[in-house]
């Protein structure tokens, strides 16, 4: 713990459930922020969109799923929208609509900095906040193909997961100085040593003796997750299979109606994932960032089924670059990969090593550092400074 100022300051991250990644992040950077400077800090996190925006904006996060169902559309929304001419359209647009409620929250919370972690919390509150205004820092949760609406010129610093972040961040006409790659920040469970393996599995009551497949689509359980785990249990591999379907209900009745060749566990949303990861030999996962974080700290190898056109196709391309995974959208595709991991543990076994160097772990606590820093908490910054 550091030597601590008597006022506490207050800081507010902006987030919404778009999604389950963007609450994820704004967790693990409080969660490091309280490790570091206790309860000297006050945090909080809004959902602007769900407890502030006028309808139908409000409605966001629960239609969110239906939307990017249609990858067709969400993609050509990504598309459209994206650059800094058309992100300045988007805003001004918008602005007249959202400009009441964004000026509400600002009031509802007196904060010495707000930290933001969505593209679309950037330019709205920084025009709500006006000239004189407490530190405004952005955290991009998105890998590589970060939106332009993640880029205002306003902010005080953008903290980004990747260098290719860092050099769209330049791309998008954001001073150098003001741009810091501090990886994406996953939470303290998610970054620890990856421990017991087996203890791990007992603790869940999950097989010793079988090959762990851990099936995930997200915080909202997208993407074809039921088709994949079905062309898994059908093509004659001896696994058990753990399937993660998030908050989609729908999926988790109709999965845990099925009769399965394999043992297979069927979880709705969990708190657990850290566990599951540390417990498994494979993710199958879409391709979002948050997941692919907690999966390299885990050190475990990914095969990517879906993303989302637009916003995660970058991810797909770092996944294949850092050789942590394959890219594999067809299930006879995923199959023929887990096939050669289980039986080639060698080849599993480099995939491991390359988790090991592309993590990392210091991500959620490099950023509460340089929080820390704008609000005075710590004055001598520096990544080794405590
Ligand atoms: N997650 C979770 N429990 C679940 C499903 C997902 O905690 O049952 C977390 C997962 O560990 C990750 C986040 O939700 O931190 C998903 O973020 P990601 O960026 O991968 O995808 P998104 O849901 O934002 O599309």
């Amino acid at each position: 713990m550091v030597d601590l100022p008597t006022k506490k300051p207050h800081m507010t991250f902006l987030f919404s459930d778009t999604g389950g990644g963007h609450r994820a992040a704004s967790e693990a950077i409080i969660e490091a922020i309280h490790c570091l400077y206790g309860d000297a800090v006050i945090t909080q996190m809004v959902d602007f969109l769900k407890d502030y925006a006028p309808p139908p904006f409000n409605h966001l996060p629960e239609v969110y799923p239906d939307l990017v169902r249609v990858p067709e559309l969400w993609g050509a929304m990504f598309d459209i929208s994206d650059g800094r001419p058309q992100a300045r359209i988007v805003t001004s647009t918008f602005w007249p609509y959202v400009r009441r409620a964004a000026r509400r929250l600002v009031r509802d919370h007196h904060s010495e900095m707000l930290v933001s972690v969505h593209p679309l919390a950037n330019s709205f509150f920084l025009k709500a906040l006006g000239k004189v205004r407490p530190p405004f820092v952005t955290v991009v949760t998105d890998m590589v193909s970060t939106h332009a609406l993640w880029f205002d010129r306003r902010a005080d610093l953008i903290l980004v997961p990747t260098e290719m972040a860092r050099q769209n961040a330049i791309h998008y006409t954001i001073s150098p100085d003001k741009v810091r790659v501090v990886g994406q920040p996953v939470s303290q469970s998610c970054s620890a040593p990856v421990g017991d393996k087996f203890m791990t599995r007992q603790q869940l009551g999950w097989p010793q003796d079988k090959k762990i497949i851990l099936l995930v689509g997200g915080g909202e359980g997208m993407g074809p997750l039921a088709e994949m785990a079905r062309a898994i249990d059908e093509s004659g591999l001896d696994v058990c299979l753990v399937i993660v379907t998030g908050r989609n209900s729908k999926l988790e009745a109709e999965l845990k109606e099925k009769t399965w060749e394999n043992t297979a566990f069927i979880y709705g949303f969990t708190r657990k994932m850290s566990d599951f990861m540390r417990a498994s030999d494979v993710i199958v996962t879409k391709a979002g960032p948050g997941t692919i974080a907690e999966a390299l700290n885990a050190e475990l190898p990914i095969i990517l089924y879906d993303k989302l056109p637009g916003q995660e196709d970058g991810n797909v391309d770092f996944v294949l670059s850092e050789k942590v995974g394959v890219w594999a959208p067809e299930p006879l595709a995923v199959v023929r990969t887990l096939t050669r991991w289980i039986c080639r543990p060698d080849e599993r076994e480099k995939v491991v090593k390359n988790c090991q160097r592309t993590a990392r772990p210091e991500a959620s606590r490099a950023i509460a550092l340089i929080l820390g820093n704008q609000v005075g908490l710590i004055t001598d910054y520096s990544p080794n400074s405590v």
